[in-house]
């Protein structure tokens, strides 16, 4: 009951109706013919989510901002850009180790 009143996407204050919408829908998620019927609010496996009515028209606009994390996508970037840079610092080090033999 503790993020009753909270927005799951942006954390705001969720309005009277989204969490009337949220109660009802978690009431009948035993009752799916009734529930198709009355569902307003995105769903994650099957449960309502409890959404502002701003970030509930953005999921409809957008519909993947539930799954897709900002941060989870730039790790491979990440990692293949240390790996080049690994690869140019041994080829430098190489480089004056050669140098300065020569
Ligand atoms: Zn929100």
């Amino acid at each position: 009951m503790t993020n009753l009143c909270r927005c799951a996407c942006c954390d705001g204050a969720l309005e009277p109706a989204q969490q009337l919408r949220f109660l009802v829908e978690t009431d009948n998620l035993d009752n799916p013919s009734y529930l198709d019927r009355i569902r307003a609010l995105p769903s994650v496996n099957g449960r309502p989510v409890p959404v502002c009515k701003a970030c509930q028209t953005r999921i409809e606009t957008h519909p993947v901002v539930l799954k897709s994390r900002p941060k989870a996508a730039p790790l491979s970037l990440t990692t293949g850009l240390l790996g080049a840079l690994g690869a140019l610092s041994v080829g430098w080090l190489l480089g004056n180790l050669f140098t300065s033999r020569g």
